[in-house]
Order: C-alpha cells, then structure tokens, then sequence
C-alpha cells in the first residue's frame, strides 16, 4: 500500500505543476501515481510507506555506485563543514576537471556547469560561434535536454526543419534545427549535401539511451565524424549518460571515435547537480573570460557537488569496476532472454554495459520509429506488476534500465524470476 505517497501526492498536484518537478517521475506513461521516496541504500528504494524495491532507476543514471556510497557520504559531508559554496574557485573543481580530462583524451579543456541542459546549450552556443554557422543536426528520440531549439518535432519526409516540440518555443527558435533519424546514414548524407556549409555542429548520444536503449549501426559513430570532418562542422557527443557509464572514457572510448566537443552531466555529479562540456583547447578558448562566448553559474563548480562528483569518479577508477558492471548487467539480460524465450516471446532486449531497455516489440530497435511500435499499453501493465514485485523500473518504455555497482547475483536472479511471474500473467 502507499497511502502516504498518496497523501504527498495530492498536496503536491496544489502547489507544483503535476505534482513533480520532472515530468516522467508522474509515472503517467504506465498510467500510475507517482511514487514518494524516503531513502535509498544500494540498489535499494524505500518509499515513504516503507515498502522497498530494486532500483533500475539509480536517479536516471547518476547513481552508478548505488544508493548512498558511503564515501559519497563522507566526501557530501566533509565538504559541507567547509561551506556550501563560494562563488569563487576552489581547489576540488581543478581536481573534478583535470580527472574527467585525463580519463577523456579529446577533452583538452572543460567548464563545468550545473546539469545535462546547461552543458549541451553552452556546447551548441560554442559551436555556433566557432563554426560562425548557424545550423544544428540532432537525432529523433535523443534527448539533450530541455533546450529551446533541442525540443523538436520531426516533421515528416528524411531532413526536415525542426517543429517546435512545446508551446512557448518561437518556431524562429528551431528553425535552424534538422531532425534527422537516428543510424541513417542516408539521411545525413542528404543533408550535409544540401546544408553542408551551413552546419554548425552535429549533436548525438552516441548510444542514445532516451528512446530506450539503441545501439549504433557499424560505421555510424565512424560516419559522423568522417563528415563532420569534411564539412567542418563540429561534432558533439551527449555523453551526459554514457559518459562514465560505458567505460572510464565513455562512448568515445568504447568506440574510439572522438568528437570535437563533448557533454557530461549525471555520473560527473554522483547523484548531485554537476554538468560539463568540453573539448580541444581551441574551441574551448572562446569561451569567456578567456573568449567572447558568455556562459557563467552562479552555483557553477560548487564544491559539495564537484566533491561527489570526485568521490565517484575515483570509486570507478578502481581496478576491475567496470568488468563488474559487465558481469551483472550480462546476466540480466541474458536472464530477460531466457524468460523471453521460456515464454515463446520475441520482444527485444538492447543493452550497452550497465544500461538496457527491454522493448515489448518484434521488430530490431534502431531507431526513434522501430522504437515507437512497441507496445507501450503492456509495458505499462507490466511496469505496475513489476512494482508489486518490489521492482522500480523507469516509468516508461522509452527509457534504460540502469544498473550499479551495488546491484548483486541476488537483485538481478529476484528481477529475472519477477519478470517471467510478470510477462506470464500478462501475455
Ligand atoms: C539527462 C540528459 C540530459 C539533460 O541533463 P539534465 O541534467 O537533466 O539537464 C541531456 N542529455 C542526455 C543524453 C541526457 O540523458
């Protein structure tokens, strides 16, 4: 039962806009209440009713050491005595920023910055300035914030202008915006022989984690930097995810293809407010006071943040971290298939290291359309199940499922056996 969530609910729905101060957590996408939490240990959620769940959530991403580390804890703490912030520098932010460079060899110099969205508008800014074009290519179901002339439509037909994704968002705002879909190599081809140069930077999750999980095609990531390169356009990866989560250099790592700018956010936080965008010194060099281009915080670099941030970085520059992560999040989809397949389904199961989505579909997903024909009404269905189970999964099909260093054999064998119970019920 969650009467208290309840009760939290409907004064929260008085005093802030659908009761959240993020739209997914209403949990209106599998037709359910949100759920109030109290606290979080390790691969655990307790709600303020005290029922507790595995958590797939880990805050979308940042907790990839799991709840409440407790040299997360310590460092938080430590920090805090010394004064919550300055708004001057400190000696941790040099610290967070010569980590992240190290760990990213095409990361010459970074800002950081208070989140995803500040980190990705600074970077399209900064591209936009360097480049002294206007034009911006971004993929259909990659999500890099809440941006005014990121949130596009696409509209119908392969380069389309972008369409305003929300009122309040003048069209003159997105209009220098091309949706294009996402591991179609045809498509970019287009568009850079029509608007080639006129384009200031392309902007990608190198494996987009925001319409589920979707891996890129062989060649893709290899594709956009080669015509990026021949067009002079500026390529930036959204790693605000998959920064820290695929590996200690992220997607680019993993993949070895390395983009002019990047973005951070989430990990580099370890679960407090902390972006950052980055990239070759001379790029970065515009940016103010060493350049024109403006971008300030006044929270920016705060040093209880940076502190986590640090703390968590340094947690996963242990040796054999990341091989850890593997082992599980393998396990867990090779369970997920193994129900499947015990159940005669043929639903797809996505997954880059420590995130996965599993789509209630046949088709491949490779991209915002194949992602769109699942069966989002039984994922819904599912995903209240899977909650009377004591399992959290992330309120919508269109989302990862993430895994940490704190999820055990025994989190993962109780998701698998609640996931048949589950799909057998329903299917
Ligand atoms: C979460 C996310 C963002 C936005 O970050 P916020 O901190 O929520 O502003 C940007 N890009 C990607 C890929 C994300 O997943």
């Amino acid at each position: 039962m969650r009467f208290r969530s309840k009760f939290f609910y409907e004064r929260a729905l008085k005093v802030i806009p659908g009761g959240v101060n993020s739209p997914v957590r209403a949990c209106k996408a599998v037709k359910s209440e949100p759920i109030f939490f109290e606290r979080g240990e390790g691969a655990y959620l307790i709600d303020v009713d005290g029922n507790r769940y595995i958590d797939y959530v880990c805050s979308w991403g940042p907790l990839i050491l799991g709840h409440a580390h407790p040299e997360v804890i310590a460092e938080i703490y430590f920090a805090s005595k010394r004064g919550t912030s300055f708004g001057a520098p400190t000696w941790q932010e040099v610290e967070l920023a010569e980590l992240i460079k190290n760990c990213f060899p095409s990361i010459e110099k970074l800002r950081l910055v208070n989140s995803g969205t500040e980190a990705t508008m600074s970077a399209i800014r900064l591209a936009r300035a360097y480049t002294g074009r206007k034009k911006i290519i971004k993929f259909e179901g990659c999500y890099h914030g809440h941006v005014d002339s990121l949130l596009v439509k696409a509209g119908s037909g392969l380069a389309t202008f972008g369409i305003p994704a929300s009122p309040g968002i003048p069209e003159e705002l997105t209009s220098h915006t091309l949706n294009l879909p996402f591991n179609n190599f045809e498509a970019v081809k287009k568009t850079f022989e029509s608007y080639g140069k006129e384009i200031a930077g392309v902007i990608v999750e190198p494996v987009p984690g925001n319409m589920g999980v979707v891996l890129p095609k062989e060649g893709f990531l290899e594709f956009l930097r080669e015509i990026t390169q021949k067009y002079e356009t500026l390529l930036i990866f959204d790693e605000v995810i998959t920064g820290f989560r695929l590996g200690i250099s992220g997607a680019q790592g993993k993949y070895g293809i390395f983009p002019d700018l990047t973005c951070l956010g989430k990990i580099i936080g370890g679960g407090l407010p902390v972006g950052a965008y980055g990239g070759k010194e001379e790029i970065m060099n515009l940016v103010a006071p060493e350049g024109p281009v403006y971008q300030a915080g006044t929270l920016s670099g705060n040093p209880i943040a940076v502190s986590a941030g640090l703390a968590t970085l340094k947690e996963l520059l242990k040796p054999g971290v990341y091989e850890k992560l593997e082992i599980i999040s393998q396990q867990l989809e090779e369970g997920l298939k193994e129900v499947l397949k015990s159940l005669r389904l043929s639903y797809k199961v996505n997954r880059a290291g420590s995130m996965l989505t599993l789509f209630f579909t046949e088709r491949e997903v490779v991209d915002f359309e194949t992602a769109l024909g699942c069966d989002a009404e039984k994922f819904a269905i599912f995903w209240q199940k899977m909650l009377k189970e004591g399992i959290y999964l992330p309120p919508s099909q269109f989302e990862a499922w993430f895994l940490s260093l704190a999820h055990r054999e025994e989190e993962v064998e109780k998701t698998i056996k609640a996931v048949y119970k589950v799909l057998r019920e329903i299917i």
